[in-house]
């Protein structure tokens, strides 16, 4: 079967194509598609997304005001297509452009939106998000750092973790608890905190996937003192500000693991001549992840909203990654446990299967199981909801 786009969508396409080979900075296509949380990036980096921004070219969903041209979701689509099938180096605070500003421009006021989310998205700005705490990250609801409220705004007492490049970040998008007494989704709230606050110590840690530095955090709050215009959304509806913004990323999200997945066969196909039965289920999913990403992509073009469905594509994308990653590692044996950074330092003259990296590689596949919600979480939700079992 070939699904293919509208000529208008197309000619969409064939735009920012052409935008890409007159504006792209030479460095933004060697660095790949992996970008990082922090503000520790180089000039070029910033100007990038100051061009993209400018050009309407940066979420092109957005009004133009916001960096975008008003585009329908298949045009986000192609967009999102062509970054990811040329590996192109988009924004450098993916969390803060595709999270944090599309939060403000949905729920935020005029105010929030010039002063935050413009340049979060100009690249003046660095945002992180913080939403789990130590026991509290499948579960959302049961985060406990509060906030009281007085006549000035806030005080906000607790702990994030797992926050993203908070240390490098000008502000953090925190969920707290106003209302203790109110149950649990409903007597939570949003707030803008800037990381220069009194009382706002970030402490950096080491992961396992992060080879080039830190880039988690522990965040925590000691009677931080927050204005009362930094509330995004209404006073206790901060569960409706948290849905919202990892709702905005959910749509297209299978689609970049559609992209990777379809570069690993090509890379790897060499691989399949050792274990074909591996390649061919590698294969098959890529398949079953394009046509009912597809489908996807048609309803919500209708406007017909599908949560279930979204869950679905996660979970065949992000662990089919991983499956073939897995089986790329298996076939490398030994040699794909070396990482490629170290490699390089340690011996600059390896032979190239020695900076494959593929274990590295592996490990970042983690990523995509864990990150806005795990495979298991999504697995309930397709139970319930798709299913129809029980809760329990
Ligand atoms: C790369 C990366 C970046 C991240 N960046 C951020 C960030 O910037 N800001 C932020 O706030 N958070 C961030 N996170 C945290 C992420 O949102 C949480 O890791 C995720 O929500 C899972 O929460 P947890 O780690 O507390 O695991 P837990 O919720 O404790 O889960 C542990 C295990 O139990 C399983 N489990 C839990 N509940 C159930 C259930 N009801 N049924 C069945 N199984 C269950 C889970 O699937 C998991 O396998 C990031 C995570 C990753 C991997």
């Amino acid at each position: 079967m070939q699904l293919t786009f509208d000529a208008d969508v197309e000619a969409f396409r064939a735009e920012y194509t052409q935008f890409l080979d007159d504006h792209l900075p030479a460095e933004a296509e060697a660095a790949g598609e992996a970008s990082r949380s922090t503000s520790h990036v180089p000039e070029w980096a910033r100007r990038w997304q100051q061009v993209q921004f400018d050009h309407g070219w940066l979420l092109p969903g957005n009004p133009p005001e916001f960096g975008g041209r008003n585009a329908g979701i298949l045009e986000q689509f192609v967009h999102r297509e062509e970054l990811s099938r040329r590996r192109i180096y988009h924004a450098f605070n993916p969390q803060g452009v595709g999270i944090i500003a599309a939060s403000l421009l949905s729920f935020g006021t005029e105010e929030q939106k010039r002063n935050w989310a413009v340049p979060i998205l100009r690249a003046e700005m660095t945002a992180s998000l913080g939403m789990s705490e130590p026991g509290a990250g499948s579960d959302l609801a049961g985060l406990r750092t509060t906030a009281t409220v007085d006549d000035e705004g806030f005080v906000v007492n607790g702990q994030k973790v797992w926050t993203s490049g908070a240390h490098d970040a000008d502000v953090i998008l925190a969920f707290v608890r106003t209302d203790p007494k109110a149950p649990r989704h409903k007597g939570i709230s949003a707030l803008l905190i800037p990381t220069e606050s009194a009382g706002v110590t970030c402490r950096p840690f080491a992961s396992v996937h992060d080879r080039d530095g830190l880039d988690f955090n522990e965040v925590f709050f000691s009677d931080v003192r927050v204005p009362a215009e930094n509330l995004v959304g209404p006073l206790h509806e901060g569960w409706r500000v948290a849905n919202g913004s990892l709702g905005h990323e959910r749509t297209l999200m299978w689609m970049s693991f559609a992209t990777r997945l379809e570069q690993l066969l090509e890379d790897f196909r060499p691989v399949g001549a050792v274990n074909r039965d591996r390649y061919a289920s590698s294969v098959m999913d890529y398949q079953a992840l394009r046509l009912l990403g597809s489908a996807a992509l048609g309803q919500a073009a209708r406007g017909e909203r599908d949560v279930p469905a979204v869950s679905v594509l996660k979970v065949l994308g992000s662990e089919a990654e991983q499956n073939a990653m897995r089986h790329a590692l298996d076939a490398a044996g030994a040699d794909g446990l070396l990482d490629p950074a170290l490699t390089a330092r340690y011996n600059p003259y390896a032979p190239a299967i020695f900076t494959a990296g593929r274990f590295a590689r592996y490990i970042s596949t983690y990523a995509g199981t864990i990150a806005g919600g795990t495979s298991e979480i999504q697995r309930n939700i397709i139970a319930q909801r798709v299913l129809g079992l029980p809760a329990r």
